[in-house]
């Protein structure tokens, strides 16, 4: 707020030209302008290793490169309400950066011919022409194919057509494909996240990626904005059953808070929370069954999916947490479940805290509050209830 006017970029005395200036104006903030343009376009972002299982359930490691891309051409004209991925890009990227950072990012560490995966994050789509120079598409699916490491890339919907995967597995007849549905429900690929596609988009994009013999993996969103936590909990269970059967690997990612997005603005007015930990052991318990019918764990023959959950900043107050004392253990424990997919790893635990979250869940369920009724889960209950 500026002299008393919304605006974020540009002269406050200015109206915005576009509703976009508003919403998406933290991209544009000299914080962020200052930050996009103090890297150097022939590095990565990120590079590192994790240990990781091959599609035929063999243990290797996996190395994940997050390349500086230009970004996604969905957060150009518009944007889902938590990314954050602006923050890593720069209009400015060219294809030669780009082969200069696969390269650094292949010769990081020495032991990478041990390594049997490779992970290509670009903060939008890899196989999306009008961000990524054809060159280098092909470039990654032909490296990895060469080098006979499996090849995970991440996409939209748009541009898993027929075609393009018809051109894309001439040149790596293998790959797996991670989209970010978030939900299985057009409500709230609509109203609550923002996404800019709908549930059939996704349907017609992993019949394709079937068609083609290409491994599936399926992000969703475990609590988006403008959710209680109940209603999370509820969602969240239903849209893993309906993609599971489609699904090779179904990852959940908890809601953390990145700089400068919507959800930092409603997480900041006191609006929204991040998840309790307690949901997401709910919410393996409540689905279990359905992902491994006999407890027979990951990689099993009778698995009709693999549940994965990496809380990103478990623990903290920006990520998916609890009182502070217990975080530690279920993180832990639901770190153990995305490997084992055993839900005795979730046996014996236990806080305090729990019967808080439990009565939050109960009032979510039973009280009109489309918010949700969740509070502070740190700090002293009492100074937070007399804060105005
Ligand atoms: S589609 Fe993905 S990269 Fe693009 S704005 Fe949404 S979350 Fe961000
Ligand atoms: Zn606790």
């Amino acid at each position: 707020m500026a002299n008393g006017k919304l605006t974020m970029v540009g002269e406050s005395d200015k109206r915005p030209a576009r509703i976009h200036h508003l919403v998406k104006a933290p991209a544009n903030t000299p914080w962020a302008q200052e930050r996009k343009h103090s890297w150097d376009a022939k590095d990565p972002a990120t590079v590192y290793y994790t240990p990781e299982t091959l599609a035929d359930g063999t243990p290797t490691t996996a190395l994940t490169v997050i390349l500086r891309t230009k970004g996604c051409h969905w957060w150009w004209s518009s944007g889902c309400t938590f990314c954050g991925y602006f923050n890593d890009t720069r209009d400015d990227v060219t294809s030669e950066d780009l082969h200069s950072q696969w390269e650094k990012s292949l010769a990081r560490f020495d032991d990478f011919e041990s390594m049997g995966m490779v992970k290509v994050y670009t903060s939008g789509s890899l196989l999306e022409d009008r961000e990524i120079p054809l060159d280098f598409q092909e470039r990654v699916l032909r490296d990895c194919h060469e080098m006979g490491k499996e090849l995970v890339v991440e996409s939209r919907t748009e541009q898993l057509s027929k075609e393009k995967l018809e051109w894309a597995t001439k040149i790596n007849p293998k790959f797996s494909v991670a989209i970010g549905l978030e939900a299985y429900d057009d409500e709230v690929l609509r109203f609550h996240v923002n996404k800019g596609f709908s549930i059939k988009s996704w349907d017609k994009a992993v019949e394709n990626l079937a068609k083609f013999g290409l491994r599936i993996k399926t992000y969703l969103m475990f609590k988006p904005p403008f959710m209680s936590e109940g209603d999370a909990l509820v969602h969240g269970a239903k849209w893993i059953r309906d993609v599971a059967e489609r699904s090779d690997e179904i990852s959940v990612n908890p809601m953390n808070i990145q700089r400068g997005t919507v959800i930092d603005r409603l997480f900041r007015a006191n609006e929204y929370r991040p998840p309790w930990l307690w949901s997401l052991v709910q919410l393996i318990q409540d689905v279990h069954y359905d992902i491994h019918p006999t407890n027979s764990g990951n990689g099993a023959a009778d698995q009709i999916s693999r549940l994965i959950i990496h809380p990103t900043a478990g623990g903290k107050v920006r990520g998916a947490h609890n009182c502070g004392s217990c975080d530690g253990d279920v993180v832990a424990a639901i770190e153990r479940y995305s490997v084992s997919g055993d839900i005795h790893e979730l046996d014996g635990l236990d806080c305090d805290c729990k019967k808080v979250w439990q009565r939050e869940i109960e009032l979510d369920k039973a009280m009109p509050i489309p918010l949700g009724s969740g509070k502070n889960r740190r700090g002293n209950a009492l100074l937070h209830l007399r804060s105005p």
